[in-house]
């Protein structure tokens, strides 16, 4: 099976791939490398492109027997959208809309999706479950739900099954510490906290220590990247023995504090760690937990690394080992 991945040197397009590829499937990345590395993309073809770029995805069509493709490449940063949501609508929207049709012109039928919790907003009831009501609260995931809807009409219209994977915090690296996360600027949490045990930011702003949660601080469903990988490899299989769309969460199931996060990073580098109360970041909810459990009897999948202190210790072999990211290779 040869699968094109869009994004796929980006965080978690770069574990998918390196998993895919220890399964033995033949893969073809696909990247703008904006955000995306070189460096993250080890043993397979990587094809620098634009998904706005109709002549040379076509041209990647033509050139490889593409049976499916996994679909990561976006933007993806919650603040930047609301500032500026016609680039999500421009780069998700409409570059998916350029890979669809690409995709149905060679008859290419099957996607598995990147996708995100953001689409379900303020969440109305814990853990979220699939069939819970979808109202972003911002054009990151507003977009990501619009390329959910159309999937669904292109099903009706042209057989496209797809399955979307909506995942919560993604966290973690590959534990062999070949490749791991790498965003410039770094927004996200445990990134973030490990920068200041290396010594490269003086502490970590806490956003926020009045939400209704038991120690004050919003509590979030960290799920190791590896975990999210095998994900989209049991969702290629799902589409390829059944034919049938699906829409999936991703998480641990289970929540942890800023505080907590915090704790057990200073647990696992062995460093102090200054943290300092700040105001909250606004559009942040309380709290976001999934439920996985349609994923596990559908997809038969089953996360291994789901202890937060593992999810810290392979960010930190990577990070620890590669503090300017993929930057010095
Ligand atoms: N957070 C924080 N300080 C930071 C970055 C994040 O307190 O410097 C909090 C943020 O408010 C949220 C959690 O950490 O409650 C996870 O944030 P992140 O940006 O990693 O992911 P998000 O949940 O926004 O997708």
């Amino acid at each position: 099976m040869t699968v094109l991945v869009t994004g796929g040197a980006g965080y978690i397009g770069s574990h998918t791939v390196l998993y895919l590829k220890q399964k033995g499937l033949d893969v073809v990345v696909y990247d703008n490398l904006l955000t995306g590395h070189r460096g993250a993309v080890q043993g397979v073809p990587l094809i620098e492109g634009d998904l706005h770029d109709e002549e040379q995805l076509k041209s990647v069509f033509d050139s490889y027997s593409i049976d499916a493709v996994v679909h990561f490449a976006a933007s993806s940063l919650v603040g930047e959208s609301v500032q500026d949501p016609l680039k999500y609508y421009d780069n998700n929207v409409a570059g998916t809309l350029s890979l669809l049709k690409q995709m149905i012109a060679h008859d290419v039928k099957k996607i598995v999706f990147s996708s995100t919790a953001a689409t379900y907003g303020e969440p109305q009831s814990i853990p979220i479950k699939e069939s819970d009501q979808t109202a972003p609260t911002n054009p990151y995931g507003e977009t990501k739900l619009a390329i959910e809807k159309m999937f669904k009409w292109s099903e009706a219209a042209y057989g496209l099954k797809s399955i979307s994977l909506r995942y919560f915090n993604a966290a973690g690296a590959d534990p062999d510490g070949t490749i791991g996360e790498d965003h410039k600027p770094e927004s996200h949490l445990i990134p973030i906290i490990l920068q200041v045990a290396l010594g490269q930011r003086d502490h970590i702003s806490i956003f926020g220590n009045d939400y209704p949660t038991e120690d004050g601080t919003c509590i979030r469903d960290y799920i190791h990247v590896m975990d999210l990988a095998q994900a989209h490899y049991l969702a290629l299989k799902k589409l390829e023995e059944t034919n049938e769309s699906g829409i999936y969460n991703l998480g641990n199931g289970q929540g942890f504090s800023v505080r907590q996060v915090i704790n057990a990073c200073r647990r696992v580098t062995g460093k102090e760690i200054k943290a300092i109360e700040s105001p909250r970041r606004s559009g942040d909810p309380a709290e976001l937990i999934a439920t996985s459990e349609k994923a596990e009897k559908e997809l038969g999948w089953q996360p291994v690394y789901t202890e937060l202190d593992k999810i810290v210790e392979h960010a930190w072999a990577w990070h620890s080992h590669h503090p300017n990211g993929y930057e010095e290779e």
